[in-house]
């Protein structure tokens, strides 16, 4: 008997970890494991984990229609699998999974391989969340160097996905053969010793809509105007599939491959690339998710963290944004980069702090594009913002939303403004954006040089 273990792959089609399934041949058990450190502070009332939670809803509902069992368990991943190793009949003869490159994820599933090893069980972790396989590409591009740059980047991912692209596979937990842990010796038991916390038991989530449903739509009605839309933010012109593609509850192959054929595809496939060269970056930068330890960033402070986090800076859009972020726990990007660059230059606080808040309040929250999103506010990085290139928060709101439609939608007590005055400074503004943005200027090359 195989093992198979989800992660941020919550779905029943097109897993690398189920073709596998299926060559092996093997009947398999399928767990997934809530981690107390990854729902640690309370995450599963904040919209990162809640959308998390609904998606394995989802995940677990559909194996019950398919008649299969997908066991959830609680528990140290290491130590539940060690459980299972020592005390399930059959006995697993190798763990399956995805791999996952964050800093915690490399310890957890080093863990997981001592465990395994230590009983003599080969563990396989298979590449599924990226578009392009990354060190392929590398070699492909026959660079010793990886690319700094994202437009060279691209040209080179375009062309090796025109070659290389690994069709979404049409298995499914159909075509497999499984077992639950109800029905093996030792399986009840160890059901027990790991329970759910009554807090994470299922009826409190409802379960996530499908992303296919969306996906289509955004291709029917969406794709040819993404590139004018994208960043008017008062519309709904984006797909909003990141809450579903970073569970990994629709695979990244099948949305690259939604769009192949339309014409205007282009804008929308180049920010998939961006996904791809953000998970690079985890991948050949080794500084990416160390950046706050190799420069000093002792000159910034957290004087202003708590206004901005609680949209009180008297600066409409950043306020807007960040009020709809606490409510729903959306941001379009081009708020996103607004509200992190406000946050990092005018009122210079360290990158981290704005990235821990994100991973928290953000329901597609995904430990590298986030703080990919946040190294390239603080000039921080493969190809990020030059430090003199300051994002003013008026000038965005003007240019992006001329009527304030999105101001007036999360600050309606300011919903009577005029079109001209909606986007300035209030008179409790905490900052000057003038003078804040030299201010952020000379403070960054001090920390960049
Ligand atoms: C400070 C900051 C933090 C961010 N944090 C996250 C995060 O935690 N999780 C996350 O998924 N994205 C993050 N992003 C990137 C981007 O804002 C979101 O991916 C996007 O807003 C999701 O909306 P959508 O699904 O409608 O995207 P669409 O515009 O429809 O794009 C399709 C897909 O492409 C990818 N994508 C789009 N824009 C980017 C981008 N700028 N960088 C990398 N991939 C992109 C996403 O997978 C997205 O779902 C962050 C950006 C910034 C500036």
């Amino acid at each position: 008997m195989k093992l198979f273990v989800h992660r941020k792959d919550l779905r029943i089609g097109d897993l690398a970890g189920f073709d596998y399934l299926h060559a092996a041949g093997e009947p398999s058990l399928h767990l997934l494991i809530l981690d107390p450190f990854l729902l640690k502070r309370d995450r599963h009332l904040a919209h990162s984990g809640v959308n998390f939670l609904r998606h394995a809803v989802r995940l677990q509902a559909q194996y019950a229609e398919l008649g299969r069992t997908l066991d959830i368990v609680y528990g140290d991943p290491a130590e539940v699998i060690d459980d299972i190793l020592a005390g399930v009949s059959p006995a697993c003869s190798e763990i399956v999974l995805h791999a996952d490159f964050t800093p915690y994820a490399l310890v957890r599933d080093r863990r997981i391989r001592d465990a395994a090893e230590r009983r003599g069980v080969r563990v396989t972790a298979l590449v599924d969340h990226t578009l392009a396989d990354l060190p392929a590409l590398q070699h492909y591009a026959g660079r010793a160097e990886p690319y700094k740059v994202y437009t060279p980047f691209y040209r080179k991912w375009s062309e090796f996905l025109g070659l290389y692209h690994r069709p979404a596979s049409p298995l499914t937990l159909r075509d497999l053969s499984t077992v639950s842990l109800a029905t093996v010796e030792g399986g009840p038991a160890l059901l027990a010793r790991w329970p759910l916390p009554w807090a994470l038991a299922a009826p409190a989530y409802p379960a996530a809509e499908a992303p296919e449903d969306r996906l289509r739509e955004f291709v029917a009605q969406h794709v040819p105007s993404y590139a004018e839309r994208r960043d008017h933010y008062a519309y709904d012109g984006t797909s909003s599939l990141s809450p579903a593609i970073n569970t990994g509850a629709i695979s990244i192959r099948a949305v690259y491959e939604a769009v192949q054929g339309c014409e205007l595809a282009g804008a929308w496939l180049r920010q998939l690339a961006w996904r791809d060269f953000y998970i690079y970056q985890s991948l050949y930068d080794a500084d990416f998710f160390s950046y706050e330890k190799r420069y000093d960033l002792s000159a910034l402070s957290d004087r202003h963290f708590d206004s901005w986090r609680q949209a009180r800076t008297g600066i409409p859009v950043v306020d807007a944004a960040m009020t709809e972020l606490n409510e729903t726990g959306r941001m379009p990007n081009r708020l996103r980069m607004i509200t992190a660059m406000f946050l990092t230059k005018n009122l210079q606080c360290p990158f981290t702090l704005g990235e821990q808040y994100f991973r928290y309040k953000l329901s597609d929250y995904d430990n590298t594009l986030n703080r990919g999103g946040w190294l390239w506010c603080a000039s921080l990085g493969f190809d990020a913002a030059p430090y003199f290139r300051i994002m003013n928060p008026v000038t965005q709101s003007q240019t992006h939303d001329p009527a304030g439609l999105y101001i007036r939608r999360w600050l309606p007590a300011l919903a009577g403004l005029s079109d001209k005055a909606i986007h300035l400074p209030l008179p409790q503004a905490i900052v000057d954006l003038k003078a804040s943005r030299a201010a952020a200027i000379d403070c960054y090359r001090t920390i960049l040089q």
